[in-house]
């Protein structure tokens, strides 16, 4: 059993579920033990370095709720900062010995990033929730072309490590860009992949590397990777770099997969101005921008909606839009049907709006 597990048996945890919420039990035992909970998984930070000039990389290990997740997936992580609980998404890599490496990047003015980089201290408490997404590779015949930016590595050095181990099965190109050689992580990691197997090849590209200033996903050459059309291409990053991934290869490659880490601006005539929300639930009307997503323009409100990747993936900010046209902003689509689900995250408000919040 996990040393860090609650120990007791099993009909107290049964004779508890029947007894208390679980947020009253999980209240009252984190105040004996961090991790102890009846069905949340939390885990404990254990350790921490640096990987970049601005990305850390914080090893976890998870309570006994832990589900445990494939290499490409990711987890809604939240912390508590400043009283206030916050959520998102990160890519971690399982490890050996059962816990979860989490590399982050700081984003400037970013809340949770420069949290969990700069201040989360060994000790510190988080909560995970169940892993999801489909950046995961399981078939051992498709040769793949992993395209990552940034802090988009993360699920690629997942994949990759999980790919080892698995003798390296397919045959795999990995690009790899960056702005400047300092911001670059698991370097060292990367090359001995694939030193040690013949069949992945790392390609860096340093966007802002003043002597030779690499060349962007809309005009690399993939001449380098062998039967290109073949391919099963994943791609992560910021939003502008997935869309431009997408443009340049979704047609001419077997599959294309990719999951952004942020949203890309909202642009065209529908994003001037603002609108009138009204909450059905809560009686308030409030007045929201359309240029950003409901989720982002209630929360600079202090209205705090249920949310998980802000991506618009795990569907947990899905709310009933009673009346009212929005747009999906990673699509672009309108949609004005009544009494429809919207998730908060990617939807940004057209007209004015009743939402069952
Ligand atoms: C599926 C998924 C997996 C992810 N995995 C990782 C991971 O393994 N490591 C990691 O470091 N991040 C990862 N992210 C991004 C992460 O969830 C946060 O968005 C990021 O840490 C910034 O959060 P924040 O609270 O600091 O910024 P916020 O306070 O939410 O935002 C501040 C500003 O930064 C912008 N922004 C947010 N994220 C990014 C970004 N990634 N690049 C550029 N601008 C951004 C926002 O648009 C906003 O303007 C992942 C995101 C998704 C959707």
């Amino acid at each position: 059993m996990n040393a860090l597990a609650a120990p007791s048996p099993r009909w107290p945890l049964r004779l508890a579920r029947r007894a208390v919420s679980p947020a009253l039990f999980d209240f009252w035992a984190t105040r004996v033990n961090p991790l102890w909970t009846l069905e949340q998984p939390l885990a404990r930070l254990v350790s921490r370095s640096a990987e970049s000039r601005d990305a850390v990389t914080l090893v976890f290990r998870p309570n006994r709720h832990w589900a445990g997740l494939r290499a490409g997936q990711h987890v809604s992580l939240g912390v508590t900062i400043g009283g206030r609980r916050l959520v998102r998404s990160y890519s971690p890599t399982p490890l050996a010995d059962g816990t979860l490496a989490i590399t982050v990047k700081a984003i400037t003015g970013g809340l949770v990033s420069t949290y969990l980089a700069n201040e989360a201290a060994i000790g510190e408490v988080v909560s995970l929730d169940k892993a999801f997404g489909d950046m995961t590779v399981t078939s051992a015949s498709e040769n793949l072309l992993l395209l990552a930016a940034g802090s988009g590595i993360t699920p690629m050095r997942a994949l990759l490590r999980d790919l080892a181990e698995r003798g390296m099965p397919v045959d795999v190109d990995l690009f790899y860009w960056a702005r400047q050689q300092d911001e670059l992580c698991f370097v060292d990691e990367l090359k001995a992949l694939a030193a040690a197997h013949p069949r992945l090849r790392v390609h860096f590209h340093l966007t802002r590397e003043a002597a030779q200033p690499g060349v962007r996903v809309d005009a690399v050459s993939f001449d380098a990777v062998s039967a290109l059309a073949e391919r099963r291409v994943l791609a992560c990053g910021p939003g502008g770099f997935v869309e431009a991934a997408r443009v340049r290869l979704a047609d001419t490659v077997a599959r294309f997969d990719a999951e952004a880490f942020s949203l890309p601006a909202i642009t065209g005539d529908d994003n001037a101005g603002e609108v009138e929300v009204h909450l059905a639930r809560s009686g308030r009307t409030l007045t929201l921008p359309r240029s950003k997503s409901l989720l982002e323009g209630l929360e600079a409100q202090g209205v705090r909606p249920a949310h998980g990747c802000r991506m618009g993936i795990c569907n947990s900010c899905a709310c009933e839009r009673q009346s009212g046209s929005t747009r999906h902003i990673l699509t672009g689509d309108r949609s004005s049907e009544p009494s429809t689900q919207v998730r908060l995250c990617i939807s940004a408000p057209r007209t004015d709006l009743i939402l069952d919040l």
